[in-house]
């Protein structure tokens, strides 16, 4: 059984300006380990998926299944990692990764030694009781997939985390998040414009038409899963990925 299955999503926003009309009749799955990212034209619909999946947001119509059963029935089952890293300059790195157990009056030692252990591992045990404007860009990106995965979630959802990144933190930020989510044996979905970055980073793209949001294609990346993203970008058939999944996005304009 896939971890996640989406069937045949609806979603339509009602404010007093009227109905928007987000998702159209979406319908994929992921597989436990599985990396999976979301493409389409901006506005279309991709944060909205997000929202229904971190149960921020209920669907119009359809179901959301985590493990078979109702999304809403498993709160604590997805964990959001947001565009912007929302770490608190008032707390330190080890309080910031803490925080979403301290709010939900969950912060068990079982919490408390996983988090020491994200940090030890992926080398920021050292910045535990810095604040966050001492840290790089890169670091505090990884302070915030470590605040993601401290209460060890089903599924991680992360939209366009390296947005505000500059190129060159960007390609060693992608690397970092793939060993670490990796590493830890989660499940991802990925939203992102970056089409070199979906292809780098995930086993399976979904592309989306423009709103409202309908699945286009599905495309299964075969490359190497060993290599680093950054290696995969010099595989062989990376190219052809982009191609093809940048003529699907074309096609929008028409
Ligand atoms: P994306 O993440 O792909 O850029 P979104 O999912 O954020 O797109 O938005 C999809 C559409 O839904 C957009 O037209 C947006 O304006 C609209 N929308 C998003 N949130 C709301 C909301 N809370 N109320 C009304 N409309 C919304
Ligand atoms: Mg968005």
């Amino acid at each position: 059984m896939a971890l996640l299955e989406l069937k045949n999503v609806s979603h339509i926003y009602h404010s007093e300006q009227g109905e928007t009309e987000a998702l159209r009749d979406i319908s994929f799955s992921v597989e436990r380990e599985e990396f999976v990212a979301i493409v389409g034209p901006s506005g279309c619909g991709k944060s909205t998926i997000l929202s229904l999946l971190a149960g921020l947001l209920k669907q119009s119509s359809g179901s959301i299944l985590l493990d078979g059963k109702p999304i809403e029935e498993t709160p604590t089952a997805t964990s959001l990692m947001p565009q912007r890293d929302q770490l608190f300059e008032w707390r330190n790195i080890k309080n910031n990764v803490l925080l979403g157990p301290e709010i939900m009056r969950n912060k068990t030692p079982e919490i408390i030694a996983y988090a020491d252990r994200l940090l030890e591992k992926y080398g920021l045990i050292d910045f535990a009781k810095k604040k966050p404007s001492e840290l790089s860009g890169g670091m505090r990106q990884r302070a915030s997939l470590i605040r993601t995965l401290v209460t060890s979630p089903e599924l991680l959802l992360l939209d366009e985390p390296f947005s505000a990144l500059d190129f060159q933190t960007r390609i060693n930020v992608c690397d970092d998040v793939s060993r670490i989510i990796k590493e830890e044996k989660r499940t991802a979905i990925l939203v992102t414009h970056d089409i070199n970055e979906a292809i780098s980073m995930s086993d399976k793209i979904i592309v989306l038409s423009k709103r409202p949001a309908h699945v286009k294609r599905i495309f299964n990346i075969e490359l190497d899963k060993s290599l680093p993203p950054i290696k995969r970008r010099e595989q062989k058939s990376f190219p052809i990925y982009f191609k093809m999944i940048w003529k699907e996005l074309e096609d929008y304009d028409e």
